[in-house]
């Protein structure tokens, strides 16, 4: 089969115009980005109507799950079937790109498109909100080097969207009084940042302007939160981010509409694209179909307790993305052999399928497992998969999308329909809004997780002093954890229970408007892998080679 990059390059792609033009916009509706992208800044009395689908997954494994392929092929396959349906994703990072797990436009025949731009400079949102996060860093030292404010902390790091481990701990300001004050600080990467977070949780610019004023980016000496509002640095801040506020339209190879817009990190961040493309989606859809990084412990979570809480969105079903490689991963196959045919291992694996499974049932909505196809699976370990889902009286479908882009993803399309038929069911959330940090820890540790009680580190237990002297202790909380273990730690797979789960650092992010809970080993900033896919992109003859 052809890569990826090779199905993309040689597909025809609409022109944008006439994209947009088919989905009813007006000329000053959107705004084209060369051929084959726009801005997108719809009018203020279309209101969003589209059912919207969430795409997670089972507990992850090295090789990704397949939910950006699955929520495209589920998009295209609802076009097959003759329904208005646009997809809504994050906008990939290039620390991914050239780290470990290649691009994230989808894969085989169910992709979006233009695939090199979107994995790469796009339209420019990471940039500028790289440029943003940045200036408000230089805004600060700028203010404590003029002598203006006088910080107990700086709180503010800077951000690259690049995977660079050097730059994780550093140390600025060196070199006499004339080049600033020396700083222990470091940097993050760019999907990281509270201001993707930001971004993607405002609901207009007003909301936008509103959560950068409330960033928090230092402490004073008197105890005291100092804001980028006090810095005045929020009207600079939104002039660089104006563009990148606009959701970004392009297509699937099947000729959806496609939003694919912000791009939060699921394991350190809140893991969904952007309010504003989400309800585009569902404006110009009647369909909407959106993924949340990772599984039902942290994209799910996070979908449901922070974005859809703020934004009033509740979806009409739910799609767990599966294979029989992940959930053999999860009955201890190692990587090499997961694509062997081995039946006891799957078996063993189910576990995590039904921690999932249990998850979602809690937050409410319908529920559609979805097994990625892989060319590897044999009849009988499907079997056993379907046989599981039927036991626990929820949908399956097999999906193959990959091969069969639209055409593959059929059988989920009418499933998902099916599903999604009447009223979407209320949400359960996983905590109050007015419990306090450690008791929404607390839920979502034992009750999502299948921890039986959490521990602050002495780190945590300071930081949480702070950010109930700043009044802060009652935002819900976005927990950084490993993507491929229930728990806080990768290796124990399946569906670990009993454990402690550990709070390294609670981390205030006013604007977001949540705090961010550390657990196990978790990276702010990745390092590149030993071969990283670096190594293998090139140009030739004015293409791009080699971007998966
Ligand atoms: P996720 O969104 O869960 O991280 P992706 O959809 O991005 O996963 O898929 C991860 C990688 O696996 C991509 O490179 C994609 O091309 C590949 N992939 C996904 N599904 C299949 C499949 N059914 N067969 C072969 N490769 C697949
Ligand atoms: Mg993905």
């Amino acid at each position: 089969m052809k890569s990826d990059i090779e199905i993309a390059q040689e597909a025809k792609l609409i022109r944008i115009d006439d994209l947009a033009h088919s989905a009813g916009l007006s000329d000053d509706e959107f705004e084209p980005y060369g051929r084959d992208k726009a801005k997108v800044a719809l009018h203020k009395d279309r209101k969003p109507h589209g059912k919207l689908i969430l795409v997670t997954a089972t507990s992850g494994m090295p090789a990704g799950s397949g939910k950006t392929t699955t929520s495209i092929a589920l998009t295209q396959g609802l076009k097959r079937l003759g329904e208005k349906a646009v997809v809504a994703l994050r906008e990939p990072s290039l620390g991914p790109c050239f780290g470990m797990k290649g691009g994230a436009a989808g894969g085989g025949y169910s992709q979006v498109l233009p695939m090199e731009s979107i994995n790469l400079h796009f339209t420019g949102d990471f940039h500028a909100i790289t440029a943003a996060n940045n200036l408000l860093a230089a805004m600060i030292d700028n203010a404590r080097h003029q002598g203006q404010v006088n910080l107990k902390t700086v709180i503010w790091r800077r951000v690259l969207d690049v995977n660079d481990r050097m730059l994780r701990n550093i140390v600025t300001g060196l070199g006499g009084p004339a080049n600033g004050i020396p700083t222990e600080t470091g940097f993050d990467i760019t999907v990281a940042s509270e201001l993707m977070a930001v971004l993607c949780l405002a609901t207009d610019l007003d909301d936008l302007r509103a959560r950068i004023d409330r960033l928090v980016v230092g402490i004073k000496r008197d105890g005291s939160a100092f804001t980028c509002k006090e810095l005045g640095a929020t009207g600079a801040l939104m002039a660089l981010l104006l563009e990148a506020m606009k959701p970004n339209l392009v297509q699937t190879l099947e000729g959806n509409l496609a939003f694919v817009h912000g791009g939060p990190f699921a394991n350190i961040a809140h893991g969904c694209n952007s309010v504003v493309a989400t309800k585009a989606a569902m404006t110009l859809g009647d369909w909407a179909i959106t993924e949340a990084g990772f599984g039902s412990d942290l994209g799910a979570e996070k979908f449901i307790n922070i974005k859809c809480r703020a934004a009033g969105l509740t979806p009409s079903a739910v799609v767990l993305v599966t294979s029989t490689k992940a959930l053999k991963w999860h009955g201890l196959v190692p990587l090499p052999d997961i694509g062997k045919p081995n039946v006891e291992a799957l078996k063993k694996g189910l576990c995590n399928l039904d921690a999932h499974i249990d998850n979602l049932k809690h937050f409410g909505p319908e529920i559609v497992v979805s097994l990625n196809h892989f060319a590897t699976d044999t009849d009988e370990e499907i079997e056993i998969i379907r046989q599981r889902c039927a036991e626990k009286g929820v949908r399956f479908a097999v999906c193959d999308g990959f091969i069969k882009g639209g055409e593959g993803a059929i059988e989920l399309a009418r499933a998902v329909m099916e599903a999604a038929a009447g009223e979407p069911k209320p949400l359960n959330f996983s905590y109050e809004t007015d419990d306090d940090v450690v008791t929404k820890i607390e839920k979502l540790a034992t009750n999502v997780y299948g921890a039986k009680d959490i521990e602050l580190s002495a780190a945590a237990k300071k930081d949480l002093k702070q950010i109930q002297e700043l009044g802060f202790d009652r935002l819900p909380v976005c927990v950084a954890k490993t993507p491929y273990s229930l728990s806080h730690e990768p290796t124990w797979l399946g569906a670990p229970k009993g454990f402690t789960l550990p709070v390294q650092r609670l981390i205030l992010n006013a604007g977001a408007g949540f705090v961010v809970a550390t657990t196990g080993a978790i990276m702010r900033m990745p390092g590149l892998p030993k071969q990283p896919a670096a190594l293998h992109i090139d140009v030739v003859n004015g293409k791009i080679v080699g971007l998966s």
